[in-house]
C-alpha cells in the first residue's frame, strides 16, 4: 500500500484517535468531519451522546495520554475532578453497598471537554493532519472492488490510500460494501431497550456529604434503573438517570424527579431536589449493543476499514466504547507497523479482538433482563451471570476481589481473569461465610 495519503471519516473519538495514529505512518492524512467544531469544550449535533454521563475508565485514560502525552493535565487544568474509586464513590450494586477502599482513581469531566481536549492537540501532535469540517462523505470512490477515495455530499471527491470509516453507530459501511460487491457483515444485536435522561446540576456551595460521586446500579431483572450522578468541570454535577427493558429515564421535569426517587436508594434524588438544574433534561435511547462482524467476511476491500461504534457499539452503561475506541487504535497502529500486506483484514479481527472482553460484560449483564431483544440465552450466559453475582457480593467486602472485578470492567484484565485461583478461592469463601455489606 503507498502511504502517501489516508482520510478518516467521522471526528469524533474513534476518529481523533484514528487520525492521530495514521498521522505517523501516512504523508498526509485529511479527517472529514460532517459537523463544523464548536470554538471550545461544547455540544455539537454530531455526537448527542455527549450530553450523557461519559466514564472514561482507568485502560482508556492511560491509552489516551500514551498517544497525547499531557492529556490528563490539561483535563485536570480545565476542571476535570478526580476521584477514587470506589473510595469517593456511594455505590450501590445489585449485592449491596461496596465497601469504600481505595483501589483506583479516575477522572471524571464532561464528554465535550475530552473532545476539545484531543482535538486542541491535534495541529501539534499531527503536524500532516488537515481537517475539513462541515463536510460529509456520501459513498466510497471504487477502484475496481478496492477503495480509492471517498466521494463528499458536495459533489467533490477526495483520492486516499486508507479510509478509515469512523462514523459511529450510522455508519453506511455495510451499504458501501455490497455497493462494492462483497456481502454485508453479519451482525449480533443485543438490545436491553434501555434509555438515558441525564441534567446538569450545580453543586450546592459547600455541599459535602462525604463522597463525591453516586452510582446507583440496577438489580435484574426486576428492579431495572439505574442513576448516577458525577462531578464535572465548573462546579456541577451530571445526573444521568437509565432504564432497561423499556422502562426509560423520562425527560419530564416531575417524572424525572419520581424516577429518581424510585431507585433503590434516595440519596441521589435527596442530593438533586436540593441542586439547581442547569438546562432542560435530556433523552438518549440509541443504546443497544451492536456488532457488525466485518472480520467474518471472507473478502474485504483494499483500502478500507471500519472502527469505533461503526463496529461494534455497547449499551453506553458499562462505560466502555471510548476505551474500546483508544485499544482499537493502538491495535490500527501496530497493523500499521507490521510489514505485511493484508493490513485492512488484520485489522478487521484485531479490533474485533479488542471488544470481545467488552462485549462479553455488556451483554452478560443485558441477558438479565426478560425484555432484552436478543437470540435466546445460552445456559453457559445464565451460569457464568450466577458466577459473576458471587463476584459481585464478594466485591463489595473484599478489596481484592473488588480489584480484580474493577480492572474487568475498567478493561485492565479479561474477563477469564475472574475466573483465576486467587478470585475464585476468595468469591467461595464470601459464599460459604457471607461477609454482610456495609450500608450506605
Ligand atoms: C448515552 C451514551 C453514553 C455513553 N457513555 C459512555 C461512557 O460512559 N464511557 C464510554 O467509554 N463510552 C460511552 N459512550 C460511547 C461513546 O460515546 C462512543 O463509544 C464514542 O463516542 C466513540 O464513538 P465513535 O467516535 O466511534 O462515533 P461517534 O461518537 O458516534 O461519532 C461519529 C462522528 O462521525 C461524524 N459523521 C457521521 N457520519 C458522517 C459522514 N457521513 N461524514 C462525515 N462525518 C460523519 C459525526 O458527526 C460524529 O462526529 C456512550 C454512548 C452513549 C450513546
Amino acid at each position: 500500500m503507498n502511504r502517501d495519503h489516508a482520510v478518516v471519516i467521522g471526528g469524533s473519538l474513534t476518529g481523533l484517535l484514528a487520525a492521530r495514529i495514521l498521522s505517523g505512518h501516512f504523508a498526509r492524512v485529511t479527517l472529514v468531519e460532517r459537523d463544523r467544531y464548536p470554538a471550545g469544550a461544547a455540544f455539537r449535533p454530531g455526537i448527542p451522546q455527549s450530553r450523557h454521563l461519559h466514564v472514561l475508565w482507568t485502560r482508556g485514560l492511560r491509552l489516551l495520554e500514551e498517544l497525547f502525552p499531557g492529556l490528563e493535565k490539561t483535563l485536570l487544568t480545565a476542571g476535570a475532578v478526580e476521584i477514587g474509586v470506589p473510595s469517593d464513590v456511594l455505590w450501590l450494586t445489585a449485592a449491596g453497598w461496596r465497601t469504600r477502599f481505595e483501589v483506583t482513581r479516575m477522572l471524571t469531566f464532561s464528554r465535550p471537554l475530552l473532545d476539545w481536549a484531543l482535538r486542541s492537540r491535534l495541529p501539534g501532535d499531527a503536524p500532516c493532519l488537515d481537517v475539513l469540517e462541515g463536510h460529509e462523505v456520501v459513498d466510497l470512490v471504487p477502484r475496481g472492488r478496492d477503495v480509492a477515495g471517498v466521494a463528499l455530499r458536495s459533489g467533490e471527491t477526495i483520492a486516499a490510500d486508507l479510509v478509515v470509516d469512523a462514523t459511529g453507530r450510522g455508519s453506511r459501511a455495510p451499504e458501501w460494501l455490497t455497493a462494492l460487491g462483497y456481502p454485508a457483515p453479519p451482525e449480533t444485536l443485543v438490545d436491553p431497550l434501555l434509555g438515558y435522561a441525564s441534567r446538569f446540576y450545580a453543586i450546592p456551595d459547600g455541599f459535602d456529604p462525604g463522597w463525591k460521586a453516586l452510582y446507583l446500579q440496577a438489580d435484574p431483572p426486576e428492579r431495572r434503573r439505574t442513576g448516577g450522578l458525577f462531578p464535572q468541570e465548573g462546579g456541577r454535577w451530571i445526573c444521568s438517570l437509565s432504564g432497561a427493558g423499556g422502562d426509560y429515564g423520562p425527560t419530564d421535569e416531575e417524572e424525572f424527579l419520581a424516577f429518581a426517587k424510585g431507585l433503590r436508594d434516595p440519596v441521589l434524588y435527596e442530593a438533586i431536589r436540593a441542586a439547581e438544574p442547569l438546562g432542560p433534561i435530556r433523552g438518549f435511547r440509541r443504546t443497544a449493543n451492536h456488532r457488525r462482524h466485518y472480520e467474518r467476511l471472507p473478502a474485504w476491500p483494499r483500502g478500507f476499514v471500519v472502527m469505533g461504534d461503526a463496529a461494534c457499539a455497547f449499551n453506553p452503561i458499562y462505560g466502555q466504547g471510548m476505551s474500546v475506541a483508544a485499544i482499537s487504535a493502538v491495535a490500527l497502529d501496530r497493523c500499521l507497523r507490521e510489514d505485511r500486506d493484508d493490513l485492512e483484514r488484520r485489522f478487521q479481527k484485531r479490533a474485533s479482538r479488542s471488544a470481545a472482553g467488552a462485549w462479553l460484560v455488556a451483554t452478560g449483564e443485558d441477558l438479565r433482563y426478560r425484555e432484552t431483544v436478543a437470540a435466546p440465552t445460552r445456559l453457559s450466559t445464565r451460569l457464568i451471570n450466577a458466577y459473576v453475582d458471587r463476584v459481585v457480593a464478594a466485591a463489595n467486602v473484599d478489596r481484592r476481589v473488588c480489584a480484580g472485578l474493577l480492572d474487568v470492567l475498567a478493561l485492565t484484565s479479561a474477563p477469564a481473569s475472574l475466573f483465576s485461583p486467587g478470585v475464585l478461592a476468595r468469591v467461595a469463601a464470601n459464599t460459604v461465610r457471607p461477609a454482610s455489606p456495609p450500608g450506605r
